[in-house]
């Protein structure tokens, strides 16, 4: 989950929000459930995407409305959210809603780029590591945290992922005749 408790804690019993959203927004609004009174459920698509099994979750709640094809113009307030204009794309109209929280969640591009030429990326362009030690494709190579196929993007896990696989590149450099190439061929 990303938001922090003190979020959930303030908007407890009381508050609409928005979410302009996607797949990950869809598990946004399920932890978001049980404290919001009411979510608004927003997106540019024209159709909801993502999970079957979540978005079953999500359109079965009477708390949730949702909008497609909306773009948003702008999010009002001074010290905090008070209301959020948005486009139907379909008509053109503006309409506004009151709203006291809005949670942005539009997915996440791996910054792997650089990388893919040499080593195995999927179809998202996350890295394909072996989640036991953190290797990639390409010996000598270890991926770590959100970059990589783990399904959950998280703090702890990138961390814990991180050790990981620093230990198996010092695992690597100690025995790195076992891996060269020359140790293939009995050089
Ligand atoms: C809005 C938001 C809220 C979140 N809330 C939570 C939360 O409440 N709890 C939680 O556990 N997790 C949360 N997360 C997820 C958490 O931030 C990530 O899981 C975590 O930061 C991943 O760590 P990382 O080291 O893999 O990647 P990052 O933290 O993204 O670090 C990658 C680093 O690599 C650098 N970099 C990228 N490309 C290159 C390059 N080519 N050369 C050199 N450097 C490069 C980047 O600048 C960056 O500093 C949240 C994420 C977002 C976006």
């Amino acid at each position: 989950m990303y938001f922090p408790n003190f979020l959930f804690r303030s908007l407890i019993g009381e508050n609409e929000i928005s979410f302009l959203v996607n797949l990950l927004g869809l598990e946004a609004v399920i932890d978001l459930l049980p404290y919001a009174r009411k979510i608004y459920l927003m997106m540019r698509a024209e159709k909801l995407k993502g999970d079957p099994v979540n978005q079953e979750k999500v359109t079965r709640s009477l708390k949730v409305q949702i909008i497609e094809s909306a773009e948003i113009e702008e999010i009002s307030g001074n010290q905090s959210v008070t209301g959020l204009r948005y486009k139907e794309k379909k008509t053109g109209k503006i309409k506004e809603l009151a709203v006291s929280g809005v949670f942005i969640q539009i997915g996440l591009i791996p910054n792997s780029e650089f990388i893919r030429p040499m080593i195995d990326t999927n179809e998202a362009g996350e890295i394909v590591v072996d989640h036991a030690i953190g290797k990639t494709s390409k010996i000598g190579i270890f991926g770590a945290g959100d970059v990589t196929n783990d399904p959950f993007k998280q703090n702890n896990i990138a961390a814990g992922d991180g050790i990981r696989a620093a230990l198996s590149a010092y695992d690597y450099i100690l025995n790195i005749k076992k891996y060269s190439p020359c140790a293939e061929k009995g050089e």
